[in-house]
Formats: C-alpha cells, structure tokens, sequence
C-alpha cells in the first residue's frame, strides 16, 4: 500500500473559509469560488466564528451573521456549511476547529485554510498558531488594500512561509496537511466593514454582496 505524501495517489480534499461574516460578501464568495476551481477543492466549508479572538463582540449575532452566509452560499453545489464554532462556547479558535475536523474527517483527508493576506499577516498571533499547519494547508490571496506597508511580514512569518511553501497546487492533493501556497484571485476591494458603513448611512450595498443577504439585513433591521 502506497502511504500518504506519495505524489501519485490523490487524497479527498476540501478546503475551509472562516471569518466573521459581518456579513459575508462577493469578495468571500468569489475568492472561494476561484480557489475551489483552480485548486480543484470538491468542497469548501464556509465556518463562522461565534466569538472571533481578535475582533471586538460582532455588532451582529452570531446566528445572524450564520444566516446571511446560509443564505449567501445557497445554490453552489460545492459550498457547504459548518456550524462547529457556533456549538462552542468562548472565544473561537481555528486551532480547535481544525482539531474537530480531524475528528470528523479523519487523518487522510486534505484540509486547506484559505486565508487573505491581512489576515496572515496576524497569524503568528493566532491561538496556538504553530499547530495550525500540522493540521492543515494554507492557501494565501493577496487583498486588495491602502495599507500595503502595514501588510508587511514579521520575520517570523517569512521563515515560516519559507518553510511551508509549495508553489505546486498537487501537494494539496496528495498530503493532509504542512504546505503553504499562494494563488491570484480576482481582486475585489470589499469589506464588511465598508458595507456596514453602507448600511449605517442608508446607502446601497448592490453589486457587492447577494441579493438574498441584503433582503435578510432588511428584513431583520440590522447595521442602523
Ligand atoms: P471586516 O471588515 O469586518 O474585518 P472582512 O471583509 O475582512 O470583514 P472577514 O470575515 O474578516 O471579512 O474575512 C474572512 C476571511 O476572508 C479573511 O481571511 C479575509 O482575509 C478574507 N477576505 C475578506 N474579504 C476579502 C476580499 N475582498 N478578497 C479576498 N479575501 C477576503
Ligand atoms: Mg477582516
């Protein structure tokens, strides 16, 4: 029997996007759609936090921000969604969900962390982050921002993306966990932050989010 890591046996893969989804928007959904495409995921779990680590208590609950990505992602065949951090209680921690995971998927099943680079460039001050990428593959797209110096890597995270890159899109396939890769998306410059600014000053948020999710901010009264 051939084992894991073997370059010729492909392993299922899946790949997850985590975030606060306050609320969640085209840039979400697109960089999924693209990386599930070139990177040939047959799933990508979308996984809301309940009670993000480095973020302020979201102004919205967390089984809002849960619905309006149910109701964003509805349709795809390939996107799915995973409650996990919203059954645990305290802060959610990626580390705990990868950790779930591997319960429920076992060891032979490649995960792969998507991950903008805004959020990477924090990652050495995730939870328990040296951990992480024994569980998972990361896969990186560049975010489109002003800031471009406040996007610069600490030392740390040079080496260790130094360590765990693979420019090979197969060794997402073939291993469970332990790369690091980057791929171009089409860069759309959206954040939750601007459509909540949106919604605040009754402006529209069309052509940046679904349909569906605005109808369910209307609905529900909320970002006023
Ligand atoms: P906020 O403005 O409230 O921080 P956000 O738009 O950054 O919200 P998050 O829920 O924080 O959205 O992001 C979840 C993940 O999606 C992060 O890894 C983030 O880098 C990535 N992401 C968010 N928006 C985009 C985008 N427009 N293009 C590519 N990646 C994105
Ligand atoms: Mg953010």
């Amino acid at each position: 029997m051939k084992a894991i890591g073997d370059p010729t046996i492909q392993i299922p893969s899946i790949g997850i996007l985590g975030g606060t989804f306050n609320p969640i928007h085209f840039g979400h959904l697109r960089m999924a759609q693209e990386l599930a495409d070139t990177l040939n995921f047959d799933e990508v779990r979308f996984i809301p936090a309940a009670n993000p680590p480095h973020k302020n208590t979201p102004s919205i609950s967390a089984e809002h921000r849960a619905a309006m990505v149910r109701l964003g992602i509805a349709n795809n065949p390939v996107f799915t969604f995973d409650d996990c951090e919203l059954r645990r209680t305290g802060a959610s921690y990626t580390i705990d969900t990868l950790l779930s995971l591997r319960e429920e998927l076992g060891s032979q099943t490649s995960i792969t962390l998507f991950m903008g680079s805004d959020a990477f460039t924090k990652f050495d001050t995730w939870h328990r982050w040296q951990e992480i990428i024994p569980l998972c593959h990361i896969v990186l797209v560049q975010r489109p921002t002003a800031q471009t110096e406040a996007n610069k890597l600490p030392k740390l995270l040079e080496t260790f993306l130094h360590n765990h890159y693979s420019e090979n899109g197969d060794d997402l396939h073939t291993s469970p966990a332990g790369f690091v890769t980057m791929r171009p998306v089409t860069a759309l410059d959206i954040s939750s932050t601007a459509i909540r600014e949106a919604f605040k000053h009754g402006y529209s948020a069309r052509y940046l989010m679904p349909d569906s999710v605005i109808e369910y901010i209307h609905a529900h009264n909320l970002y006023k």
